[in-house]
């Protein structure tokens, strides 16, 4: 079988449109945006161009858009960067990615108070009866817009509104909304929020920083003059170019991609429903962005769900950190406090508008055969048992 991928919620195609946007940048118009001479001219034209763009469609002014190497770089330069004293009190969501998460436990180390918002079964942030409303004043908020593993949106504006008062700086993760949902910074009410092209079909290796304007910000690197000394580097001019092409092309049709998606995403939960049972989704379907959907199918390691799964052709995720060959169960899920069953056994699928209904229906049915067999594994010829393997965890 031709392989089949759910898996954009972790890295998307770069479409031929902007590729096509992009190529001229590495050929001919190959200068370098800092120079004095009509290459370089052209060059900062076209990330002004670009910035500009972005800065539109995000709702953002242009001198509050800065890019980075991508989303890991721009989250940990909000954190270690935004004017906190050192013991600053920070409330954070337990649903953050990584690269939100580890820098605010490394910061935590250092003396920065670290609380946590509860989390609902749904998948979201507890808004009413938290810290938020015990404490009188909080240095930084950190909420993502849309959560990477369920794919449930936060409630960050309301957050913003209800805590604005008490709540100096918020730092917000849009990477696995933009393009998909709106993202109008300003009316989030954020201090910052960062984006990473490849999850809209750009290029990997670029993404962005909003800063709110008046927000003072150290920069992370230091040596040069470029993006106002902020982000210093000889900026990827045809990343940045592909970046714009891709986000104004995700904005220019995503009511047609989102209905798209929502329609496989009926199609794929439907005939898992019929042929995999018992299967569980995690988070709430009527919160979610339909483009990630992650389901538990009880009585199956995720991990080894996955291997049998890309063994048959189909690319998915299980969202959760691998480490020394042990599976350790997803701190999102866990954040939801989800039965260890339904924990282990869950797997990400996620879908765009390359996705297609014959996809879906293929994913699905390889899904219900992978799942009977390792559910049945005495009554599936040629099936190696389950004791073979190491024991998980
Ligand atoms: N935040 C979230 C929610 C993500 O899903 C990812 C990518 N997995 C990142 C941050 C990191 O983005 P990048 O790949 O651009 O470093």
């Amino acid at each position: 079988m031709t392989p089949i991928y759910l898996d954009y919620a972790s890295t998307a195609t770069l479409l031929p449109e902007v590729a096509e946007a992009m190529r001229p940048y590495w050929t001919e118009r190959f200068g370098n945006p800092a120079s004095a001479h009509s290459f370089g001219r052209q060059a900062r034209r076209a990330v002004e161009d670009a910035r500009e763009l972005i800065a539109h469609l995000l709702d953002a002014f242009p001198d509050e858009t800065v890019f980075t190497s991508g989303a890991t770089e721009a989250n940990n330069w909000a954190l270690a960067s935004l004017p906190l004293p050192k013991d600053a009190i920070v409330v954070a969501s337990p649903l953050e990615h990584p690269s939100v998460d580890e820098p605010l436990r490394f910061l935590h180390k250092r003396g920065l108070q670290l609380h946590h918002l509860p989390v609902t079964h749904d998948g979201s942030v507890a808004v009413a009866d938290t810290i938020l409303d015990k404490l009188s004043s909080v240095d930084l908020l950190v909420v993502m817009l849309v959560n990477n593993e369920t794919g449930v949106t936060q409630p960050v504006a309301e957050l913003a509104q209800r805590f604005g008062e008490k709540v100096r700086h918020f730092h917000c993760d849009a990477v696995q909304a933009a393009g998909k949902l709106p993202v109008r910074f300003h009316d989030l009410g954020v201090t910052t929020l960062s984006v990473s092209a490849h999850k809209f079909h750009g290029p990997r290796g670029i993404g962005a920083l909003l800063i709110r304007r008046g927000t003072r910000i150290e920069p992370l690197l230091r040596g040069g003059h470029q993006q106002l000394g902020r982000r210093p580097g000889t900026e990827p001019v045809p990343l940045i170019v592909g970046m714009a092409k891709a986000l104004e092309l995700a904005e220019k049709h995503r009511e047609e991609h989102w209905n798209h998606v929502r329609n496989l995403r009926s199609c794929f939960l439907d005939r898992l429903q019929r042929s995999a049972s018992p299967i569980h989704v995690n988070g709430d379907l009527d919160r979610s962005i339909p483009h990630i959907v992650n389901v538990s199918f009880p009585g199956c390691p995720g991990d080894l769900l996955l291997a049998r799964l890309d063994l048959a052709g189909l690319a998915c995720s299980t969202g959760s950190a691998c480490s020394s060959g042990s599976l350790l169960p997803s701190p999102v899920l866990r954040a939801m406090n989800l039965a260890e069953d339904r924990l282990k056994s869950a797997l990400r699928f996620s879908f765009s508008h390359l996705t297609t209904e014959t996809e879906v229906v293929s994913a699905a049915q390889v899904i219900a055969d992978t799942v009977s067999a390792l559910r049945n594994p005495q009554t599936t010829p040629g099936n190696p048992s389950r004791t073979s393997r190491k024991p998980i965890e």
